[in-house]
């Protein structure tokens, strides 16, 4: 997955998550104030219903207060009657609000249909108070002593039945206020078990899976950086085996896997090094095969290839282990002969020619015979501390073992060659 399409996921991921925490505190804080407000404007509504009944006992006391010292004259008369008439007023006043349900400024009540019922239903409450309260207001206002008694009498009458009524609407307030408060505290544990629900679907949907793109997107990583490895150790390996064999081809012979003249020259440079330091004695021998275009030209060119191939096999399978044979070119050999007398040497170049000699080399079903030429190097001989001086004193004696009329080996001798160094 691309890296920007990752990012994106995430940030969609974590746009949701976060939308729905600030979703559900919301309304967490929602249901937390409509509690509040519920359970204020209960205690509002209960406390005025309640001072409304205590204000109905005040207005019957002070009427009946009022009436006692009118007829006596009394200089508390006037006190009274202002009580009285503030006593109606707040009462007429507490009605109005808790007959509407417009409790204070800013405060309102829906009224429940039990609550409409006791003030406008049968019991007729709202206008029930409102005349207890004009007859309170007449009994103020009248200076007839028959008339306030008559006023006194009902107002004490009524006084007693507005009692109970006003104790059943402060009931009704009481039961219905503790159901609202109930049901507010219903939904806010709703609310609560709803946030908890939707953390543990966000951990489920959300987080976790995001926890396993990511664990995925390491896994992929590693896995890549795996196989980066694996690729650059096949192509490391390919690389050197690819070395190996162009090493191979630079320093061998492709028709019969000799070690080539390359090679053989600095072979030979080393040797002449370590004669120049320790004495150790060493021998070369350069081999050429006698008429061998007259193969070419009688049995073709692969019977030609066939007899090179051939007789280098029996040039290896008559060296030692501590002895070389090379292809110096065409069909040119060289062998060298490492710690080896002179005398050894000369066996041992005898061997290989009467081996190559005595061998019959059958192809496609026709047998030729072969012979080679040698000359052979020995320091002992004649010293030489060049490649190209040992080659040439080499060369020369193939060159007399030729013209001397070849199948035989003849020693480069240093009273025959001028100086060649
Ligand atoms: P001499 O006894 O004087 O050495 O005679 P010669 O015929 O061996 O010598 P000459 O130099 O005239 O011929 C060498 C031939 O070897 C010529 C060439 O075509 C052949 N030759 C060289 N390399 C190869 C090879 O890889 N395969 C084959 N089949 N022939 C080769
Ligand atoms: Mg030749
Ligand atoms: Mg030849």
């Amino acid at each position: 997955m691309q890296a920007q399409e990752l990012k994106a996921s995430f940030t969609k991921r974590y746009v949701i998550a976060i939308s729905l925490i600030a979703l559900l505190s919301t309304g967490a804080f929602y249901f937390l104030h409509l509690g509040l407000k519920t359970s204020a404007s209960t205690a509002l509504i209960v406390n005025m219903s309640g001072k409304q009944r205590m204000l109905s006992q005040r207005v019957a006391s002070l009427s009946q207060q009022y009436y006692f010292y009118s007829n006596s004259n009394n200089a508390h008369l006037e006190a009274v009657r202002a009580d009285l008439l503030l006593a109606i007023e707040e009462m007429a006043r507490a009605n109005a609000a808790l007959s509407s349900g417009r409790l204070k400024e800013g405060v309102e009540v829906k009224l429940s249909p039990e609550i409409l019922e006791i003030y406008y239903g049968e019991i007729a409450l709202k206008k029930r108070v409102e005349q207890y309260l004009e007859r309170a207001k007449s009994l103020s206002q009248t200076p007839s002593q028959n008339e306030s008694a008559e006023l006194l009498r009902e107002i004490v009458h009524i006084s007693n039945t507005l009692l109970q009524d006003l104790n059943t609407a402060v009931f009704q307030y009481q039961i219905e206020g503790e159901k609202n408060i109930a049901e507010v505290k219903q939904l806010e544990t709703l609310v609560w078990i709803v946030t908890l629900i939707t953390l543990l679907l966000e951990v489920i949907f959300i987080f976790q899976p995001m926890a396993h793109k990511i664990q995925e997107l390491f896994q992929e990583v590693l896995w890549n950086q795996e196989n980066l490895e694996q690729q650059i150790s096949i192509r490391t390996m390919s690389l050197e085996h690819a070395n190996t064999k162009l090493l191979q081809m630079a320093s061998h012979d492709p028709l019969t896997g000799l070690k080539n003249r390359l090679n053989m020259e600095r072979d030979l440079e080393e040797l002449i090094t370590q004669f120049d330091k320790h004495h150790l004695p060493y021998a070369v021998l350069m081999l050429d095969i006698d008429w061998f275009k007259k193969i070419n030209d009688s049995y073709g060119h692969d019977a030609g290839d066939f007899v090179l191939c051939e007789i280098s096999k029996i040039m290896l399978e008559n060296v030692r282990v501590q002895d070389s044979v090379y292809r110096a070119g065409g069909e040119e050999f060289v062998i060298i002969f490492n710690r080896i007398t002179r005398e050894q040497a000369i066996e041992k170049a005898e061997e290989i020619r009467i081996n190559i000699q005595k061998h019959q080399f059958v192809f496609d079903n026709q047998v030729l015979q072969c012979t080679v030429s040698g000359g052979i190097y020995h320091p002992d001989i004649r010293k030489s501390s060049t490649v190209q001086g040992v080659l040439k004193l080499a060369d020369n004696a193939l060159y007399e073992a030729k013209h001397s009329g070849r199948n035989n080996i003849v020693e480069a001798k240093h009273e025959k060659f001028n100086h060649i160094d």
